[in-house]
């Protein structure tokens, strides 16, 4: 596990440079917001395409995928996620502005925030989420500040089997009439939109 988890921090490292990112490095601190449920958060990063990455804790990490469309909350609505590299802890709590250049480079905010609950972990045989990431299906219940309720991760396949679609189950917190990603823009952290946190200086890692 840990021999593991180093070999994904190394790969981490190697792409960015610690002097010139703002970003968390190899920090495994769940946020201070983190209870004793497993925490996911969406965080809007604006690169050289704009997308946000959904990130749910699984085993001491965080699972990555990026979303181009950003989460929905109409169930008719399935919005491509294409898995990436699993973050450490310590990201879920990041916004600021990486440089031009560097790995990632562009602005990201903390979108949305909570905690989830496996939808699996009653059924018959019960199935872990890691489990359940590893069959292609995903099935949590989250409790964010924007979005909430039922969602589903089913991969695809695509380009190296790493193509999934984000659904929102049909629920109480479903609501077609609600597109949180335009109408709700401000970070859950700082209460500034992507634009407004762009070109303020990073204090916190400085
Ligand atoms: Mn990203």
């Amino acid at each position: 596990m840990r021999a593991k988890m180093e070999k994904r921090y190394e790969r981490i490292r190697k792409k960015r440079d610690f002097r010139k990112t703002p970003e968390p490095g190899a920090k495994e601190e769940r946020p201070f917001w983190a209870g004793k449920e497993p925490i996911f958060v969406v965080q809007e990063h604006v690169a050289s395409r704009r997308h946000f990455d959904f990130r749910i804790e699984v085993d001491g990490v965080l699972k990555s995928w990026a979303i181009p469309k950003g989460p929905s909350t109409d169930p008719r609505e399935k919005r491509l996620a294409i898995e990436t590299e699993d973050h450490p802890l310590g990201y879920a709590d990041f916004e600021g502005t990486i440089a031009e250049g560097e790995y990632g480079g562009g602005t990201v905010i903390l979108w949305d925030r909570g905690s989830y609950r496996n939808l699996r972990e009653g059924a018959s045989p019960p199935e872990s989420v890691s489990e359940q990431v590893k069959k292609g299906r995903v099935s949590i219940f989250l409790e964010g500040q924007k979005i909430s309720g039922g969602y589903a991760l089913v991969r695809t396949g695509g380009k190296e089997g790493k193509q999934w679609l984000l659904v929102k189950m049909k629920d109480d917190e479903a609501d077609a009439r609600r597109n949180p990603v335009s109408t709700e823009p401000a970070s859950v952290k700082s209460g500034m939109t992507i634009n407004e946190i762009k070109g303020v200086k990073n204090r916190e890692n400085q």
